[in-house]
């Protein structure tokens, strides 16, 4: 930070894509430097074992349930090829990160798009729009962009209706490391229940720019996505296979991560309280905040103008009047908070 003008001197500040400030796991830095060093023009493992064989491990499950991708929004674009047709239906909600109906729309699918039920996913909203059409459900858990999170026993109602029918049940939890483990699905997929869990090293791991994300899930359906993988052999880079078995050594890094974004996020709403905004309590590293009466496009516009803060309007998920805000340092928030209050007309004289 600039102390002179109280602003930052790192502009834009970055706090539209949820990543971590924090930086990635100590360690793998170097070791991602030595492997371009010594192998940039080598092709990178198209099996991913070594990265594949450290997950296993790390989440006591074996590797043949595992399938690597280069981040998330591979995985669901594979999910999508390997699981629904041309004209095929996939049930997403309404207001969410958009790469699910992307993905759909891309290859002819049709996307079923269930409302949210005041800002919460609504597990039985999501159920009774599962149909004997339908052949995948994305739920994003805990929820892009709304910070909350479904109930163990509310995944279980969309899971029971989906295994009816015989679809397919996507649980995103890239936002999950921001959260307790045993909210997580994976007990699910280890209890041997029809889904697959999707998780990302781009948020709580500060690993975005090497893309690397997994599919955890029974053996019969990771091994569709692995083939469905083959036209795309080295689509996870030798760098996303050399972070991430290093990243899970380092114990306790995530669950440091977890508690500082914790703590700032308290921080932040309590700024956000004082300064009388309206926003949704979250479990993850994003608050979504109202600039009602004022049009969020052009509150983020000022922001990223005139204070240099890059924020998610997030009329573009479907919710006018609403921006959401990635939690950074202490005093990035500070920072942010100030500005947002004046932009929207509330500091005090
Ligand atoms: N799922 C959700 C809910 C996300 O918010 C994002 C990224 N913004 C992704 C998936 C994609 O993550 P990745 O970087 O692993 O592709």
């Amino acid at each position: 930070m600039d102390t002179q003008t109280g602003s930052f001197t790192t502009v834009p500040l970055r706090l539209h894509l949820n990543e971590s400030p924090y930086g990635p796991p100590p360690g793998v830095c170097e070791a991602l430097a030595a492997e371009i060093g010594s192998a940039a023009g080598r092709y990178p493992d198209s099996t991913c074992h070594d990265l594949r064989r450290a997950l296993g491990v790390h989440l006591g499950i074996s590797e043949s349930m595992v399938a690597a991708g280069n981040g998330v929004d591979e995985l669901v674009m594979l999910a999508v090829l390997a699981y629904v047709g041309r004209g095929g239906m996939v049930v997403c909600t309404a207001t969410t990160y958009p790469g699910y109906a992307w993905a759909a729309g891309s290859i002819g699918a049709r996307c079923s798009t269930v409302e949210l039920d005041g800002f919460r996913v609504s597990a039985t909203a999501i159920a009774e729009s599962i149909t004997p059409e339908t052949q995948l459900v994305f739920i994003c858990n805990p929820h892009n962009p709304t910070g909350a999170i479904l109930a163990p026993g509310e995944l279980d109602t969309i899971i029971d209706t989906a295994e009816a029918v015989n679809a397919v049940v996507v649980v995103d939890e890239a936002y999950i490391d921001f959260v307790d483990a045993d909210e997580s699905a994976l007990g699910k997929v280890r209890a041997g229940r029809r889904l697959m869990v999707f998780r990302t090293f781009s948020k709580a791991w500060s690993l975005a720019a090497v893309r690397a994300g997994y599919a955890v899930g029974p053996t019969d359906l990771i091994d569709r996505l692995r083939q469905t993988r083959r036209s795309l052999p080295f689509s996870v880079n030798r760098l996303a296979q050399r972070a991430v078995p290093i990243a899970l050594l380092q114990h306790g890094f995530i669950e440091t991560v977890r508690f500082r974004t914790a703590r700032t996020r308290e921080l932040t709403c309590l700024k956000l309280q004082q300064a009388a905004l309206h926003f949704l309590p979250s479990v993850t590293n994003f608050v979504m905040v109202s600039t009602a009466p004022q049009d969020s496009s052009i509150v983020t516009a000022i922001l990223e103008r005139k204070y240099g803060i890059l924020v998610r309007d997030l009329a573009a998920f479907g919710l006018r009047g609403w921006i959401r805000i990635t939690i950074g340092t202490p005093p990035e928030m500070e920072y942010c908070c100030t500005a947002l209050t004046k932009t929207l007309g509330l500091d005090q004289p």
